[in-house]
């Protein structure tokens, strides 16, 4: 196995090369080139050939590539469909905030959670993506954007905490100062509630915000829409939750995907509120993207918005998730998927 570069830290790309008989600051010089977005030794025009050469047959820069790209013509949100180098596919969604640019990247290759509304699961989990992986994604979309991402949501296909060390890394990578510089406050990481790892990322302290996908107000509701509500009740996902608040300080965001006559009704509001009442959060409604295989269809606006303000009602602040990019509308997971179908069929 070659060693893939843009997972490596700053001192372990400069011990790398130290190991090659090469001074330090080559590392440095490498270091740069990778978060300019260079796709070849061939591009580091500052390292002498016969380190390139090394190089080239030691390592690999492990970089994502663009295969397709959509750009919105309401509000310039971008979707990607992004090729790994093993040939497996990827998305990133970028949006545009007053405030900056915020990417919302994947995680895994699919996914085994099987959550039933959501496309990414589809297929199952292919494999976990690298740390570098996940910093190449931002890199690659950066380069194309042509402007800084400031922003970051762990919210794309995959389970995020089913692929703790590599996230933490990521964490690890994204933070630092040489590097792409984003504070952990703006990075986000969304999970359906992997209970232990919560508890684990709780102890560590970051300051990343935690988002929980929670999506009923109830124990037979959530297992019925999310398998993994079986393994960790919701009392165990809100026991970890205010473990998670008490040591970071940190709010908690929950997400409650709205689909018409599973979980969108004004008393399962009730419940919900009464579920969260007391706690430091906030919860964001969002209404179901239509994926073809699950039947699954949002409610209609006053419906949508008679669940909110009862949550408002009850003292729970709740926000509809304004729906980005409409016009080129494909839920998490439908591009990787279509492509998947496409190559069985040899298109
Ligand atoms: N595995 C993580 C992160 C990826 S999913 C998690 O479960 O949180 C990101 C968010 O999109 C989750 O809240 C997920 O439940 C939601 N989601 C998935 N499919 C959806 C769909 N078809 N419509 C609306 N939201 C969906």
């Amino acid at each position: 196995m070659k060693t893939e570069l843009i997972s490596l830290n700053l001192s372990e790309l400069e011990a790398l090369v130290q190991k090659l008989g090469q001074p330090k600051f080559r590392g440095k010089q490498i270091y740069e080139w990778l978060y300019k977005g260079a796709e070849s030794f061939d591009d580091m025009k500052n390292l002498p050939k016969d380190l390139r050469q090394k190089l080239s047959e030691e390592a690999d820069i492990g970089t994502v590539k663009i295969s397709e790209k959509f750009v919105s013509k309401i509000d310039e949100t971008r979707k990607y469909l992004l090729q790994l180098k093993d040939g497996n596919y990827v998305e990133a969604v970028l949006m545009k905030y007053e405030y900056g640019y915020t990417i919302c990247i994947s995680t895994q290759v699919g996914c085994k959670m099987g959550c039933k509304f959501c496309a990414s699961t589809i297929g199952g989990k292919e494999r976990d993506l690298t740390a570098g992986e996940l910093l190449s994604q931002i890199i690659c979309v950066q380069k194309d954007l042509g402007q800084r991402i400031s922003n970051i949501v762990m919210m794309g296909i995959g389970e995020p905490l089913d692929n703790f060390d590599n996230v933490l890394k990521f964490i690890e990578l994204v933070n630092a100062p040489g590097g792409l510089n984003i504070g952990q406050r703006h990075i986000s990481l969304s999970t359906c509630g992997l209970v232990d790892k919560m508890r684990d990322l709780a102890d560590r302290q970051l300051q990343i915000t935690l988002l929980i996908s929670l999506h009923a107000p109830n124990n037979e509701k959530r297992s019925a829409i999310m398998p993994i509500n079986k393994k960790y009740s919701i009392e165990e996902v809100l026991s970890a939750c205010d473990y998670y608040i008490e040591k970071t300080g940190r709010r908690i965001s929950f997400e409650y995907t709205l689909i018409s006559g599973v979980n969108d009704s004004v008393t399962e509001a009730d419940e919900l509120a009464t579920l969260l009442c007391g706690k430091l959060c906030h919860v964001n409604l969002i209404p179901v993207n239509k994926v073809e295989e699950t039947g699954f269809e949002k409610g209609d606006k006053a419906r949508i918005e008679a669940f909110r303000k009862q949550l408002e009602k009850r003292g729970i602040q709740a926000t509809v998730r304004r729906e980005m990019g409409s016009d080129i509308n494909a839920a998490c997971g439908q591009l990787r998927k279509k492509k998947n179908i496409e190559l069985q069929n040899g298109e």
